[in-house]
């Protein structure tokens, strides 16, 4: 399989190739020459397999430059029960990604959140950590991977990462402005090649660091900086394999079809499914769910895309869906196009400068009814509204950004004539704060990560300037 950009760079690298690396050359994203189609007779086969064997069928068919034999353990040795541990009494670890019915057979919650740091992102990122050691092993480099986080993707890129051969992970967060969970999550990790850095400023102070860091082409190369940010074409491909999933443990054979429903920010998760609807999963509907930060949500209401300044953007309960950009958008963009790289290019001149555009009355915005998307957006009241009524109806408690999801599925239920699962982005404990608001009562903490708080932590303290940063990670280097 060959990729190629969005904005039609001319270069068709093969998956290693793209797997360490971001953008294409021409500031595009990287996406497969084509999407391959899964036929009837392999859905049939693929309804039985265990979650580690759907991955291998799955990403197989986007990967051909890594040996079948390898692939297969590398998906056997991320998708455990024992890294997947975090799940509902009654939900069984070996599931991977089990759904737990809300309504049995028709409204549920697809566990995507029994990972290390308890959010979804470590279900692509566990497979990232392995595919990197994978790949540097066997053309004998290395990478100093640069990131800054607020909280959620940093810590998923962590646990990923931690022990892995010729990978190290300089980590930007602000310094005293996570939760206490979250920076005991960061914080405590005791592996060598895990190096946290608290700046004392905000998160976008460290994101600029990052960017300015990532910006010197000699700094970078010489100290091979690289990134896992979300456009990074890896994780959606392991996010498709939990649409298959979850599809398989809702239905009972292939003729029936499905919704989900798919809190989202950045456009990663839910692109992930956007793929496995063209490659032939029976997916009715595709319902995108954004908190007060709507710029998704306004998209596939008008046609009218207008990424929002900094300034513009919400700080949320649900903190993990506060962009003023979707970075993914692109690649959904191109396929509404008719995989057209030149409109791509033309509407992102306008985006790339500040700009936004508008496709009602053209004939790809047409196209979307093709596409099974329909949207909503809630609000801080309706998550806390929700949370109450999914604790009151059913003795579960969801966080924030499956509230989202919830509030905003339950508007589509009523119209829809198949099962409807809600994907699980995180577990309450993160949100810990809100859950307290909506229910007066603490979530529970699993029980391997209690006193997590407690534990020695490292992390090293910095002023917010480049210059600092670029020194320490270049002594670090320089002294292993
Ligand atoms: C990252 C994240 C999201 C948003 O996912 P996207 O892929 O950016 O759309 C939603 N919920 C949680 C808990 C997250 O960490």
């Amino acid at each position: 399989m060959k990729y190629l950009s969005t904005r039609g760079h001319a270069a068709r690298p093969e998956f290693c190739d793209i797997l360490l690396g971001g953008l294409a050359p021409d500031g595009g994203l990287y996406l497969p020459e084509h999407t391959p189609r899964v036929s009837r007779a392999e859905l049939d086969a693929w309804r039985g397999l265990a979650y580690a064997d759907l991955a291998f069928e799955i990403l197989s068919r986007f990967i051909s430059d890594i040996p079948a034999a390898d692939l297969r353990a590398i998906c056997r040795q991320t998708y455990t029960a024992q890294v997947y541990c975090h799940v509902r009494a009654g939900d069984d670890a070996a599931d991977i990604a089990p759904v737990h019915w809300l309504e049995p057979g028709r409204f549920g919650l697809l566990g995507l959140s029994n990972g290390p740091t308890l959010a979804f992102k470590d279900m692509a990122m566990q497979l990232l950590g392995n595919l990197f050691e994978y790949v540097l092993a066997q053309r004998g480099e290395t990478i100093n991977i640069l990131g800054a986080t607020s909280g959620d993707t940093g810590s998923a890129a962590e646990y990923a990462m931690r022990g892995k051969h010729r990978v190290r992970v300089f980590m930007l967060s602000p310094h005293g402005r996570m939760s206490a969970f979250q920076r005991a999550q960061m914080y405590s990790l005791q592996d060598k090649n895990i190096i946290n850095i608290a700046i004392t400023g905000m998160f976008d102070d460290a994101q600029d660091i990052v960017k300015a860091v990532s910006n010197d082409a000699d700094f970078k190369a010489r100290y091979k900086i690289g990134a896992v940010n979300s456009i990074n074409w890896a994780r959606v491909a392991a996010q498709i394999v939990y649409y298959f999933k979850g599809y398989f443990a809702a239905t009972a054979n292939n003729d029936e079809r499905i919704a989900f429903c798919v809190p989202s920010g950045n456009f990663g998760n839910i692109c992930a499914g956007h793929i496995a609807h063209q490659m032939g999963l029976p997916i009715e509907r595709l319902i995108l769910a954004t908190n007060e930060n709507d710029v998704l949500d306004e998209f596939f209401r008008t046609g009218i895309y207008r990424p929002r300044k900094a300034a513009e953007t919400r700080v949320t309960s649900s903190p993990s869906m506060d962009i003023s950009k979707a970075s993914n958008f692109e690649r959904f963009v191109f396929d509404l196009s008719g995989r057209d790289p030149a409109v791509v290019r033309g509407l992102w001149r306008e985006i790339d400068q500040g700009g936004a555009f508008d496709l009602r009355g053209t004939p790809h915005f047409g196209r979307l009814a093709d596409f099974a998307f329909v949207s909503g957006s809630s609000t801080h009241a309706d998550r806390l509204e929700t949370i109450r009524k999914v604790y009151e109806r059913h003795g579960v408690i969801i966080d924030t950004h499956t509230a989202d999801g919830v509030t905003v599925a339950w508007r589509h239920a009523a119209a829809l004539r198949v099962p409807l699962l809600v994907l699980e982005t995180a577990l309450p404990v993160k949100f810990a704060d809100t859950i307290r608001e909506a229910l007066g009562r603490d979530p529970e903490t699993p029980a391997d990560l209690r006193g997590l708080e407690a534990l020695p932590q490292r992390v090293d303290v910095m002023a917010p300037e480049v210059e600092t940063v670029k020194r320490f990670i270049a002594d670090r280097v320089a002294s292993e």
